[in-house]
């Protein structure tokens, strides 16, 4: 369990619940990936965690953004990255998604349609955009064949419609986008992804007649959740890529290889802290409550809710919404010797806030603080923290020098 443990109690005397960023572990990370990858460019996944603080961090190392929103889009402009640094993929953009992202960034269309309303909003600006194109391929993640998905174009369709687009005068194609995989531990299939998305991007370069500029192969790399997890072998699959950027650079000699990664950047980098705020006996079963669990960091009690709907030892991940088993570590602050059984819930008024059932956890009293590992993606921002009109937690970015950003 790797954080700060004085920073988090000097931080625990001012909040009850607080998110905790550490931006000496994201650049280490990002420093990690660009040391094993050479010759590709990172795009973080802004939607793990948009703190303005971790932002900053990661856009200073010259990673990219992949944006999910026009938001996203204006925080990457406001942070002065510019258009071609920014790709904006996401489902159902509206006219005025597309409106107001046109420019900003590069938009990658996600759907046959997508690509009649960009090339409709160029033309009355007058302007020729250079879009991606947001493929579902003909191969899974596991390299079975492609399915039916709400992301991107099927390959097949994309490739009947390249002709027609090519006589469009407002629109130029420049790239190429596919995302079918997150939190994937198997370095040797991420590999054999890799290898699948350079032939698909040969193959559609061919058929468009002209070099693309960019092959942007979404994310993939998990980290290591659940204590029993082994993480990806970052040196070992850099390698296996340099080795397939070297064997295509004659075939694709303009394309920009493109990586996006948010967990990945932030993931371990972050904890939840918060306090025992009571404790009480029931029918001979101890309950140790903490202040804002479900409301300030949703995924723990997501994952109790998952678990006790199924006796599988190892139920199906739904990122970024549930990992499996033993995702979070439960990180109590106290020197007590002596431990107990105990179900630790959250004070909201619902039986639903619990975060597990019979533990046994050293001896907690009221006051006590207490840590929940891998909050640093997927947490804050997917949390209800509306909900009873609680006081949310406040979000601190620690950089490696300076002081500490508060929200
Ligand atoms: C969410 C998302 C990612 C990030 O996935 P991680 O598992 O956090 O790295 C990358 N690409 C796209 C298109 C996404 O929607």
């Amino acid at each position: 369990m790797d954080f700060d443990r004085s920073a988090v109690l000097r931080l625990a005397e001012e909040h009850d619940s607080f998110y905790m960023y550490d931006g000496r572990m994201i650049m280490d990370n990002i420093v990690a990936l660009h040391e094993s990858f050479e010759g590709v460019r990172f795009l973080y996944s802004m939607k793990a965690n948009p703190h303005p603080g971790v932002l900053k961090c990661i856009i200073e190392e010259g990673v990219g953004l992949d944006a999910a929103s026009v938001r996203e889009v204006m925080m990457g402009r406001e942070n002065g990255l510019d258009a071609g640094d920014i790709y904006y993929s996401a489902p159902g953009k509206s006219e005025r998604d597309i409106e107001a992202a046109l420019g900003c960034s590069t938009i990658i269309a996600d759907s046959v349609s997508e690509v009649e309303r960009i090339r409709a909003v160029a033309e009355r600006h007058g302007i020729v955009a250079e879009i991606g194109i947001r493929l579902n391929p003909d191969f899974s993640f596991d390299g079975d064949s492609g399915s039916a998905n709400k992301f991107g174009i099927d390959e097949a369709e994309a490739f009947r419609w390249l002709s027609s687009w090519n006589g469009y005068k407002s629109i130029r194609i420049c790239g190429i986008h596919v995302h079918s995989r997150s939190q994937e531990l198997r370095g040797g299939l991420i590999a054999a992804y890799y290898g699948r998305m350079f032939e698909l991007a040969v193959r559609f370069q061919e058929a468009l007649g002209r070099e693309l500029s960019f092959v942007n192969m979404g994310s993939g790399i998990g980290i290591p959740y659940a204590e029993c997890d082994a993480p990806v072998d970052i040196k070992a699959l850099g390698a296996e890529m340099s080795a397939l950027i070297g064997q295509y650079r004659e075939k694709l000699p303009k394309a920009e290889i493109l990586v996006e990664s948010g967990r990945f950047l932030v993931g371990k980098a972050g904890v939840y802290v918060t306090h025992v705020t009571d404790k009480k006996l029931s029918h001979g079963k101890t309950f140790v409550l903490l202040a804002n669990t479900m409301g300030g960091f949703v995924r723990p009690s997501i994952a109790q809710m998952v678990e006790s709907y199924t006796n599988e030892e190892k139920p199906a991940g739904c990122e970024p919404m549930y990992t499996g088993r033993g995702a979070f570590g439960f990180v109590p602050m106290t020197d007590a010797r002596d431990t107990e059984t105990v179900t630790v819930t959250g004070s909201l008024c619902t039986g639903t806030d619990v975060i597990a059932k019979d533990i046994t956890l050293p001896w907690l009293e009221c006051g006590d603080v207490f840590v929940i590992t891998n909050a640093g993606s997927y947490a804050a921002v997917l949390s209800p923290m509306q909900f009873a009109s609680l006081e949310p937690p406040a979000q601190i970015f620690l950089p490696e020098r300076g002081r500490p950003l508060e929200l």
